[in-house]
């Protein structure tokens, strides 16, 4: 009894956390995105995955965000396929909706999970968080329930996590004092739930390959965020990135290195060179999409949502999950 009493204590509620039950309790209201889903939906399409194919897909708490909801994230691997030591499997982490507004990561990241749970890439187990930032998203929720359009990068705190991470924080670019605003971080860093639940978990598993999905912008962007410099495994990232670009098609995003996007560019505090310099893991930012906005639809221009999330989402969604897919594939495969 005692040490049931001890391990529910050091073990925490979050842990304890049962996904269907969670899942059950998460309800699913009207909403006027029809072509997105509130995270109640995207749930709602997990949990039967996780119901028929258990072991294969495996969900957990990555962390509770400041408003104390659950980051969830879900392990899978094919039934069988256990790693050897000639073979040891290689570890893929895809995150998405690190910041408030762009929902589309989150669409592909759902439909890249269930593509996989239907037949896991062999030697490598992937991990996929569909939103690492619930509470800006539950935001966004409400405004456009409510009508409201309110522009929303940060968490629930209204911090931007993209910005709270400790690799390559200082400022180095003589632009900074030019353009003070594009450089900005967040107060120090790992000062959020969102971004220490992250940096834990990539800690814990040393992930071979990341890949953080935003809106927009038609990049396979790697490290560094905010150096000039090259990074040591640029050859490798790239070559990773043009494997992606490959699967594409017509529409393909092109690899490059982030803080080479313009000359001024630098994103200080992100989590691809966090993740890269800190844990060695080749890492990637995709911007998927470009834009929402079309010069036929002038009264969008003003729309929040719609920079980030075009009317008709299913294009973006098999190009992004055409990019993802061939990585999984070269990452189980290949990968040295
Ligand atoms: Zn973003």
């Amino acid at each position: 009894m005692w040490l049931l009493l001890v391990s529910l204590i050091l073990v925490g509620p979050a842990r304890a956390l049962d996904y269907a039950s969670w899942v059950d309790g998460t309800p699913i209201v009207a909403h006027p995105e029809p072509a997105y889903q509130y995270a109640a939906e995207l749930h709602h399409a997990i949990a039967p995955l996780v119901a028929e194919r258990p072991g294969a897909v495996r969900p957990f708490v990555v962390g509770m965000t400041g408003q104390d909801r659950p980051i969830w994230g879900f392990r899978i691997s094919a039934p069988g396929d256990t790693p050897t030591q000639d073979a040891p499997r290689k570890k893929l982490l895809v995150f998405a909706n690190i910041h408030a507004l762009e929902w589309v990561p989150s669409e592909i990241a759902v439909a890249f999970l269930t593509e996989i749970a239907r037949d896991p890439p062999k030697g490598v187990e992937i991990t996929v968080i569909p939103s690492l930032n619930p509470d800006g998203r539950a935001k966004v929720e409400a405004d456009l329930l409510a009508g409201e359009n309110t522009y929303r990068r940060g968490n629930g705190a209204n911090v931007d996590l993209n910005r709270d991470f400790p690799v390559n924080r200082e400022a180095k670019a003589v632009w900074r004092h030019l353009i003070p605003g594009r450089y900005a971080t967040s107060p120090a860093p790992l000062s959020q739930p969102e971004s220490r639940a992250l940096d834990s978990l990539a800690a814990a598993e040393r992930y071979d390959v990341a890949v953080s999905l935003h809106a927009f912008g038609g990049f396979l962007y790697y490290p560094w965020a905010g150096l000039w410099e090259r990074p040591k495994d640029w050859a490798e990232m790239h070559r990773l990135g043009l494997v992606m670009q490959a699967a594409m098609g017509a529409h393909a995003y092109k690899p490059r290195q982030l803080a080479r996007w313009g000359f001024f560019f630098r994103g200080h505090g992100m989590e691809i060179d966090h993740l890269y310099g800190t844990y060695g893991t080749k890492s990637f930012l995709i911007e998927t999409t470009r834009s929402g906005l079309s010069p036929f639809r002038p009264k969008d221009w003003n729309n929040h949502f719609r920079w980030y999330n075009p009317k008709e989402p299913e294009r973006h969604v098999r190009e992004g999950l055409r990019a993802l897919r061939a990585l999984a594939h070269e990452v189980g495969g290949q990968l040295g």
